[in-house]
């Protein structure tokens, strides 16, 4: 898959210019027709060695008038939701305005990495720069879009955030389950004291195995090599396990507070998360934090509830559970929760067949004309709303990748379809073709 990267800011900023920039032709804009509706365009970008495909979602201020907020919007979320990282630029002569700031806070609760621009600061502009710290999206980048500069400051910036992706391997991959060489990459994340290095050392006792550092990861982070032997077949498995940081630091880290920065990195590398959770205290903010980011990532989820030997009534501690789960993480309904004891290492071996079947699921192929007939139905039993006294029609639905399900509806003016519609064809398809728990994501685009 290619390293994609949207550019995100209101009308007139530069994004254009930007775009044009990083794809290097000129044409482009040219071409472009006044009072054309253009809904967003692609371009393959580079910078220096780093080639991605740039989204730019220029142009949308020569839509009809009165649909002009609904469809920035929605294609601005569209390009949020397709890119792995988002070029968010502000106008450094005029300063932050209050558009910005809504894009600011779309951005922010996306989670997507984001960089941000200040353009137009050739020679002045530099008020704006200072300004855009209050955006609360970190170190900006005085770029001009125009003149070439901050070039290698956005290159700079970018690399990192595809090296943390592993893009390389999700290409090569697809059906890569069928492998029975390719390791399982697995990351066990959670609070401190939940029980990792517990559950690791009960899971892989002595077989432990260390490795050298991980492209991608942090430089001494620890993967464990290890074969799980399935009733089926062996599964490799890699196991990215966060807490043996901590281990090789010991008692003084143990204080620490979880590093959000060290689990992001942990669940990019992951195929399947393992979020592990204290009975005690389950689903607290940062454990769910910690599910939100696995999900929006893409990654196929377990949970985990250890310590279930402190449980005194098990059957209402776990219907507790499931009921806070499926409230608090909606976007997945139905998640695995594993109930285990990584001390007394009861139930442990129920966690790997859970893995390896919500991995299974996460690379999922549905056929195209299984999902027509699927379309055609759900939309007759419920059709779509009319807006504006119009029915919007859906025509055609296909998968266009797994890790996660992704689905892509092509429809008119799907941007004005209501988001209780997305949710109910979302959860249609888990239903019809049995994808409980994984993340899946649903695209519309629009037809004329
Ligand atoms: P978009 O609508 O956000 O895509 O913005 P455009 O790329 O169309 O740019 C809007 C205006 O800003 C145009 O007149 C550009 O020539 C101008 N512009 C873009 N980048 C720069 C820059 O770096 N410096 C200056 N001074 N003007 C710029
Ligand atoms: P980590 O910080 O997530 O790696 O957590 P540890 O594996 O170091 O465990 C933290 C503490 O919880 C240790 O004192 C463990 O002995 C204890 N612990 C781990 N798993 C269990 C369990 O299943 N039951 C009980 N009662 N204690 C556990």
């Amino acid at each position: 898959m290619s390293f994609k990267v949207a550019i995100i800011g209101r009308p007139n900023v530069g994004k254009s210019t930007l775009f044009n920039r990083l794809v290097g032709k000129r044409i482009a804009l040219v071409d472009d027709q006044p009072g054309v509706t253009r809904d967003r365009r692609e371009g393959d970008g580079r910078l220096g060695d780093l080639k991605f495909i740039v989204i730019d979602t220029a142009g949308l201020e020569e839509a009809a008038p009165d649909a002009l907020e609904t469809r920035m919007k929605a294609q601005t979320d569209r390009a949020i939701e397709e890119a792995h990282v988002c070029l968010f630029m502000i106008d450094g002569r005029v300063g932050v305005m209050p558009e910005d700031e809504k894009f600011g806070a779309a951005l922010r609760a996306s989670g997507k990495p984001v960089v941000l621009l200040v353009n137009k600061t050739e020679g002045k502009g530099l008020e704006g720069v200072y300004e855009s710290y209050g955006l609360g999206l970190g170190e900006p980048i005085a770029v001009s879009a125009e003149h070439g500069e901050g070039m290698a400051e956005i290159y700079t910036a970018l690399q990192p955030i595809h090296d943390s992706l592993n893009l390389k391997e999700v290409e090569n991959e697809r059906l890569d389950w069928d492998d029975p060489l390719k390791p399982l990459r697995v990351a066990i994340v959670g609070r401190p004291n939940a029980g990792k290095s517990t559950l690791v050392n009960q899971m892989i006792g002595d077989e432990r195995m260390l490795t050298g550092p991980e492209a991608g990861i942090t430089r001494d982070s620890i993967a464990i090599d290890w074969t799980w032997s399935g009733p089926d077949r062996d599964w490799p498995v890699k196991l990215h396990d966060t807490a043996g940081l901590r281990r090789k630091a010991r008692v003084q880290e143990k204080l620490e507070k979880l590093s959000v920065a060290d689990t992001l990195r942990a669940i990019r590398f992951a195929e399947v998360v393992i979020l592990m959770l204290d009975a005690d205290m389950a689903l607290e903010k940062q454990d769910l934090q910690i599910a939100d980011l696995a999900l929006q990532e893409g990654r196929a989820l377990v949970l985990v509830a250890n310590k279930w030997d402190k449980v005194d009534d098990r059957q209402q501690a776990l219907n507790d559970l499931r009921e806070r789960v499926d409230r608090l993480l909606p976007q997945a309904p139905g998640l695995p929760i594993v109930t285990l004891s990584a001390l007394t290492g009861r139930n442990v071996d129920r966690l790997m067949p859970v893995v390896t079947k919500v991995y299974v699921d996460w690379n999922a192929k549905v056929k195209t004309s299984d999902l027509n007939v699927w379309l055609e139905d759900a939309t007759s039993r419920h059709p779509p709303p009319a807006v504006k006294g119009r029915r919007i029609k859906i025509r055609y639905i296909a998968q266009t990748k797994t890790r996660p399900p992704t689905f892509v509806a092509h429809s008119q003016r799907a941007e004005e379809l209501p988001e209780s519609y997305r949710r109910y064809l979302m959860n249609g398809i888990r239903e019809a073709f049995d994808l409980p728990a994984v993340p899946i994501r649903l695209l519309f685009r629009s037809q004329k």
